[in-house]
Order: structure tokens, then C-alpha cells, then sequence
């Protein structure tokens, strides 16, 4: 098992939000005592349906959102220790939207070479046009494009840029959220494969935030499988597609994946709603969804268990309920 890289230790994240009229401010727990590891290498996806905290997780890993509680190590040091010139060198984003994500006034050069602006790398402008133009060069994206602005260019091109503009800082590790999910289908592949091309071109460590299982078993090596804030299920791709373990991720693995990827929810097909994280349930919260939940399900939250297979946190898994 190869070193972690990025580690999560007891992660949480609350928010203080408004609970209603005349009805006070409530904690919400977006991330909830969360322990996980980013090893060097691998392609982590990070799924479960909108709202269970994933994205605030990618945002705290880059550095966006401190931890409520818990520590964030990046190579075994406190993720609050480092600069955010050191960080942004070795942690890069890519978002989902290359729509939004992209400044509309700017040119794709300029888009491209502001990480090495704003954070004083390559101050020679001639040398940074050079490193800009040799990514762009990597990612696919013709010279002429270098005076384009993002309107002049498609979805898949835009997508490009936005990779362009994370790799140009060399990094170790790409936090990408929903990377393909504002994108044709057609255009979906192309992207996925230039990401994993990159991998392997730059040795890189990603985190693959996504609701589409289908783009998480294409890509990556290991999987943790969120809801309502925690891990429920860690286990290798093959393992895990082959045999999960948690209701939740049968569940979500037998759900039909919406013909809409902009809605960014599967149709888990469990009758009962999303809790609201507000007001989570007692016990483990995935009870009042779960087909196989037992009476305990509903006063104790499970512990979790490690063994070969990954990691489960299910009474079921839990000789001492059984
Ligand atoms: Fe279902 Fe109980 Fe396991 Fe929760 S702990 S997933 S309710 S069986």
C-alpha cells in the first residue's frame, strides 16, 4: 500500500445556518468525522448524491475552507502550516463548469499563465508564455487558441483550458470536481482520457469528486462512498463495484444514473427522500432508507470496520449486533 499524501483525520465541517423564521440558528454538519487518505498515485473517487458534503471535502483538501474540528495533513504536516503559494504549487482544482469557471474577459493564454502571475512563478514574461504554451500544447489545445476567450471555444475545449490552468503549476495532486459533468457525452471520454493521459504524463495523485458512477469505475483505482457527511464504504474500484458491502452503495450502484448529468443526482430508487442534514436521523442515519435496517440501526450509529476488503461503517459487518 503506497504512502498517504493527502490525509483527512477526524475532518469536520459545520455551519452555522439559519434553521427558519423566528426558529434560531442551527450547526449543520456537512462533514462529519470524516478519516481518509489520498495515496500517492491513485485516482480516489469520491461519490454519493448531492449535498452529502463531497465538494466541501474537495474544498477543504484545497485549502479553500478550514476544518471545523480534525486535522488535514498534506506529506504528514498540517495543511494550515503551509503558504497558500506552497499549496496552490502542489494542490490544483479543476471545477466543474468550465462555463462558470472561466473568466469570459480574459484569453485562454492569459487564463492559463494567472496561477503563475498571482502566485509570482516564472516572473520572466517570455519564459511564462513559453511554460503556458507548452501545457497548452499538452492538454490539446492549438497555439492559435492562446488569443481566444472562452466563448470562442466549446465545452470540451473550455474543459481543456481549465486543466491547462492547473497543470501549468506543476502540481502533485488535482482535486477534480464533477470534471466531465457539464459536458456533451461525446465530449465526456475525451476528457476523462486527456486526465488519466496527464496522470500518467506528470505522476499525479487526483480526487475524483463525482455522482456518475459510471465515470468513477472508468477512472479510478480506489473509491469512499459519502453520505450525510461521512464515509460509509471505502474499498478498491473492482471490489467495490464487484461486491459492496454497504446498503447505500448497492443502492446507489443499482440506481438508474439520470439522463440529466447537470442535475448531478442519481435516482437511488429508495422511496424515502434525502434526510435534511439539519436534522439528521438517530442512530446510523441511513435507517430510515435502509431495506435491512434492525432495531439497533436506529439507536446506535455503527462503528466502522477495516479488514482486506476497505472499510464499512454497517451493523451488518458488526458480529457483536449480528
Ligand atoms: Fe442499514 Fe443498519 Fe447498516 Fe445503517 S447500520 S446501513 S440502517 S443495516
Amino acid at each position: 500500500m503506497s504512502e498517504a499524501l493527502l490525509e483527512l483525520v477526524e475532518v469536520e465541517r459545520r455551519f452555522s445556518v439559519s434553521a427558519g423564521l423566528f426558529r434560531g440558528r442551527r450547526a449543520l454538519h456537512a462533514v462529519n468525522g470524516v478519516s481518509l487518505a489520498l495515496r500517492r498515485g491513485e485516482v480516489l473517487g469520491l461519490v454519493g448524491e448531492s449535498g452529502c458534503g463531497k465538494s466541501t471535502l474537495g474544498r477543504m483538501l484545497l485549502g479553500l475552507m478550514p476544518a471545523s474540528a480534525g486535522e488535514i495533513r498534506l506529506e504528514g504536516r498540517p495543511l494550515a502550516a503551509f503558504s497558500t503559494r506552497e499549496l496552490a504549487r502542489r494542490v490544483q482544482p479543476i471545477f466543474q463548469d468550465p462555463y462558470s469557471s472561466l473568466n469570459p474577459r480574459k484569453t485562454v493564454g492569459a487564463i492559463v499563465g494567472l496561477p503563475l502571475a498571482v502566485h509570482g512563478i516564472e516572473a520572466d514574461a517570455r519564459a511564462r508564455r513559453k511554460r503556458v504554451q507548452e501545457t497548452m500544447e499538452r492538454v490539446g489545445l492549438p497555439p492559435r487558441f492562446f488569443h481566444s476567450y472562452p466563448n470562442q471555444l466549446s465545452g470540451g475545449q473550455r474543459q481543456r483550458v481549465a486543466i491547462a490552468r492547473a497543470l501549468v503549476m506543476r502540481p502533485e495532486i488535482l482535486i477534480c470536481d464533477e470534471p466531465t459533468s457539464a459536458l456533451d457525452v461525446s465530449v465526456q471520454s475525451q476528457i476523462l482520457n486527456l486526465l488519466e493521459d496527464m496522470r500518467r504524463e506528470f505522476d499525479l495523485t487526483y480526487l475524483l469528486i463525482s455522482h456518475n458512477l459510471a465515470v468513477v469505475e472508468h477512472i479510478a483505482t480506489r473509491v469512499a462512498v459519502m453520505y450525510l457527511g461521512r464515509i460509509v464504504e471505502e474499498a478498491d474500484t473492482v471490489q467495490l463495484f464487484r461486491a459492496p458491502r454497504h446498503p447505500y452503495t448497492r443502492a446507489l450502484l443499482a440506481s438508474v444514473l439520470t439522463p440529466e448529468p447537470g442535475l448531478g443526482v442519481p435516482d437511488t430508487h429508495l422511496g424515502v427522500s434525502y434526510p435534511n442534514p439539519l436534522d439528521p436521523p438517530p442512530g446510523c442515519t441511513f435507517h430510515p432508507r435502509c431495506g435491512e435496517a434492525m432495531p439497533v440501526c436506529r439507536e446506535r450509529a455503527p462503528a466502522a470496520l477495516a479488514d482486506v476488503r476497505g472499510r464499512v461503517e454497517c451493523h451488518l459487518y458488526d458480529n457483536a449486533v449480528k
